[in-house]
Order: C-alpha cells, then sequence, then structure tokens
C-alpha cells in the first residue's frame, strides 16, 4: 500500500470511530430501557449544540457544597461544583462568556474563563464549568468522564479522610480506630498546636511548639499509630501559625513515625505570597528533612500555580483540589506533570459527590504517583443520597469504584434529599441577572462612540 492510500485508509478509519462513538448512545437507545440523558435528541449534534443556561443552589454541609448545572438547547446538561465553602457566583458571573458556545469545545471555553480564575475559593467557578463541560461531553459521545481525559488506570480511587482532633490522646486514638472499622486503609490526623494550650511550656507565645511541646504532639501520633495497622499510611495537617524555620523543627521531630505527610507546614507568608506558592521556602524545608512535605490544596492551575513547586522538587507530593485546581482537564495536566517531576500526587477534597465523582474520574486517569483522594463526610451519612446512579456505598472498604458504565461523571442528582438540605431557598432558579456580562478583562458589546471617518462624531450608543 502506497503512503497516498494508507493515510486515506487510516483517516477514513477515524471518521468512522468517531460517528460511533458520537452515536454509540442513540444505538443504545434501540436496545432498551436507557436513561433520560441517553434518549437526547442529537438530530443535529453535535456541531448545533449550544449552552444556553447556568443556574446553582446551595448545599448546606459541613462546608456548603454550591452545585451547578449547565444547560444546553438540546436538553443534555452537565452538573459541576464550586470549591466546598464557596459561594456560586463565582461559576454563574461566567454564564454570560458561555452563552451560545458549543459545550463540546471544552478547551476553547475554558481558555476564555481561565482570566476570571485564581488560587483558593476563586478557582471554584471555573473548575465547576470544566466539570459539567465534561459531564455534557460524555453523555454526547456516550462515555465515562475519565474517557475523555485518558485512560483508566486505576479503577479504584483509594480514599483517606482526616479526623478530628481531641486533646486526650486516648479519645482521639478511639476516633482513629473508628475510622479503621470503616474500611479505611490510608488516614490522616489533625495535629493542631493549640491542642497544647493548657499544657505548660508546650507553646511559645505565637502558638507555636516549644521542643517539649512537640514532645507531646509525638505523643498524639505514637497513640494513633498503635490503633492502626501496622505500616498504614498516616498524614498529619493544620499545625498552627508555622513560619519556615517552625516548619523544619516540626517537620525533624515526625521523622521517626513514617508519615505519610505533612501537609501546609508553612503558615507564615513572606513577600505578601500565598505560603503554599512559597517555593523557595518550601524546598528549603523538604531539604531539611525526610519527612514528606505536601501543599496545594488552595492552587489553580499548572503555570502560576503548581509548575514552580514541581520544577524545583520543592515537595515530595502534591494536593490538589479538583474544585479549585481548575476541573479535570487541568487537575489531569497538573499531575502528568507531576509524574514527569517524580513527584506524587493526592487529592484534597471537601465537596459533595458531584466534585467527587469529578476526582474519581480524573483519579483514575493518574500513574502510579497517585496516592488517595480524600473524603470529609464520613460522619455525614446523607452525603451520598445526595445524588442517584452510582453504587452505593460509593466508599466501600476504603475505596470508590470508578464507574464505567454510565456516560459523563455518571450520577444524577437527588432532588428530593438535596432540597432537604438547601442553604437558602431556591433550586436552580433561572439567573437572568448573570446574562450581561459582568466580569470582563476588556469591556465587550458596542457599537462604541467614536469620531467616523468624516470626523464626525457619532454617539452610538442608544438606550431602549
Ligand atoms: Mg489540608
Amino acid at each position: 500500500m502506497n503512503k497516498q492510500r494508507a493515510r486515506w485508509t487510516r483517516r477514513s478509519m477515524f471518521r468512522s470511530a468517531t460517528a460511533a462513538a458520537m452515536f454509540g448512545p442513540l444505538f443504545k437507545g434501540t436496545q432498551g430501557s436507557v436513561s433520560a440523558q441517553e434518549r437526547v435528541n442529537r438530530n443535529s449534534a453535535p456541531s448545533t449544540l449550544k449552552i444556553t443556561d447556568m443556574r446553582a443552589c446551595r448545599v448546606a454541609a459541613n462546608y456548603d457544597y454550591p452545585l451547578i448545572k449547565i444547560y444546553t438547547n438540546q436538553d443534555v446538561y452537565g452538573l459541576g461544583e464550586v470549591r466546598d465553602a464557596g459561594v456560586e457566583g463565582i461559576a454563574l458571573i461566567l454564564k454570560a462568556h458561555l452563552a451560545g458556545k458549543n459545550p463540546l469545545d471544552i478547551e476553547g471555553n475554558l481558555r476564555r474563563l481561565r482570566e476570571f480564575a485564581n488560587h483558593g475559593r476563586m478557582g471554584g467557578g471555573y473548575s465547576a464549568v470544566d466539570m459539567a463541560l465534561h459531564d455534557i461531553a460524555g453523555k454526547v459521545y456516550g462515555v465515562p468522564a475519565y474517557r475523555l481525559i485518558g485512560n483508566k488506570n486505576h479503577d479504584r480511587v483509594r480514599i483517606y479522610a482526616d479526623t478530628t482532633s481531641h486533646p486526650d490522646p486516648k479519645v482521639y486514638a478511639e476516633r482513629m480506630r473508628k475510622r479503621r472499622e470503616m474500611g479505611l486503609t490510608f488516614f490522616k490526623m489533625d495535629l493542631q498546636s493549640s491542642m497544647l494550650e493548657d499544657r505548660a511550656g508546650a507553646l511559645d507565645e505565637r502558638g507555636v511548639c516549644t521542643e517539649k511541646g512537640l514532645g507531646y504532639l509525638c505523643e498524639y501520633i505514637a497513640a494513633i499509630r498503635d490503633v492502626l495497622p501496622p505500616g498504614a499510611p498516616l498524614a498529619a495537617d493544620h499545625f498552627g501559625p508555622l513560619n519556615l524555620n517552625d516548619s523544619i523543627r516540626y517537620a525533624r521531630a515526625f521523622e521517626p513515625y513514617h508519615m505519610a505527610w505533612a501537609e501546609d507546614l508553612l503558615q507564615v507568608s513572606e513577600r505578601n505570597q500565598y505560603p503554599y506558592l512559597n517555593w523557595e521556602a518550601y524546598k528549603t524545608i523538604s531539604d531539611a528533612t525526610v519527612t514528606p512535605v505536601l501543599t496545594g490544596e488552595d492552587i489553580f492551575g499548572l503555570e502560576g500555580g503548581f509548575q514552580s513547586l514541581l520544577d524545583h522538587r520543592a515537595v515530595d507530593a502534591i494536593h490538589p483540589d479538583i474544585e479549585t485546581s481548575g476541573g479535570l482537564l487541568e487537575t489531569k495536566r497538573i499531575a502528568d506533570y507531576a509524574a514527569m517531576c517524580g513527584v506524587q500526587v493526592a487529592m484534597h477534597h471537601a465537596g459533595s459527590p458531584i466534585g467527587g465523582f469529578a476526582g474519581y474520574h480524573c483519579a483514575a486517569t493518574f500513574g502510579n504517583n497517585f496516592l488517595a483522594m480524600e473524603n470529609h463526610a464520613l460522619d455525614m451519612p446523607w452525603w451520598q443520597d445526595l445524588v442517584t446512579g452510582v453504587p452505593k456505598p460509593i466508599i466501600d472498604k476504603g475505596y470508590v469504584k470508578v464507574p464505567d458504565d454510565r456516560p459523563g461523571l455518571g450520577l444524577e442528582l437527588n432532588d428530593d434529599v438535596i432540597k432537604e438540605h438547601l442553604r437558602r431557598p431556591g433550586y436552580f432558579e433561572p439567573t437572568g441577572m448573570f446574562d450581561d456580562v459582568i466580569v470582563s478583562g476588556f469591556r465587550t458589546g458596542g457599537p462604541w462612540p467614536h469620531y467616523d471617518e468624516t470626523g464626525k462624531w457619532c454617539n452610538c450608543v442608544t438606550y431602549e
């Protein structure tokens, strides 16, 4: 076969495969019962698929869950979640930049939104939109969301949970024993220096542990190690207002306990930058200890976010939260870049199952550098009742199975349960106040008052 012929043959095969993927759900629809989402009319899909609306509600939970829906002109919709403890407005202000656009142009849509995203809760709108677009695209193409960004390298995602602290090491260890009984295999403890407020000589005037205080903190770790399986991964977080030298002292004190990681040690800003972006300080800490050092739950994006930490091997592991870091597409980029740099990836998560499954789909595509993803709702029984369509219990013996039998994120909202837990009245109500552009890097609209070609002033603005 000559080269020209081979090329055309491959192209034809690609076209056939694309068409099969595109219309797969339609073929399935003739074979038996299918969900409403799979019966979407795609007579003109996907080239004329358009975003028509975005609406939201907020679940009152341990950290509140702002949820969004992106609607299209063909009934298929996508679900997304803004960062826990954030507000839905950070997503809704993006609606005017998405209206009329094809939701399948995921990269193009996100590129236009990038200037409106930042670290912390300010990454929540961009991230929620990314999730909803992947939900829509998965439903249209008839594939699970992970398939849109990579291969399923993990059939199930390992879960870790934090454990609420208690000043009495025995009570604290009992709480951790209950986590083990829940089936978890990866553990995390909050190790606040403030637990030692009543112990003489434990804290300095900044609330940071003295050497004596560090000894007490290590007693908590030892008590908790005693109730966990030998060698079980155990991480720690929330140490207090540590500066760079404090961070080194703490990390060195933990070395005999082989922690999975010490999280967000550095809390004091330098040069007005977020501590988690201070790669030079994190590099200094990491180089001074063998305790694995981790940060990143509030970082948005690879460029301008995780990249410097990774380029300089400033931490042993990063900890993106998919509701801040940029959703599936950006978090996959971050994790792949981390793998290239030999840095491990854990995932922070304190949101609902919507953001949870976005994270599980994303983590399924990570390489062997993936550690575990957090769940912050083990003590909240209705957490998993917020959604339908996924196997329950969602967390089974410390793992979540990555769904591959349903398109998109693979779940639906359980309207009745969500309505029982709304922060304020209103369930995906119209959002006409966000139809016009509210935030923009440059003016939009027009026409603009100007001097015309004859030098005459033209006042083009009219108000009807
Ligand atoms: Mg944390």
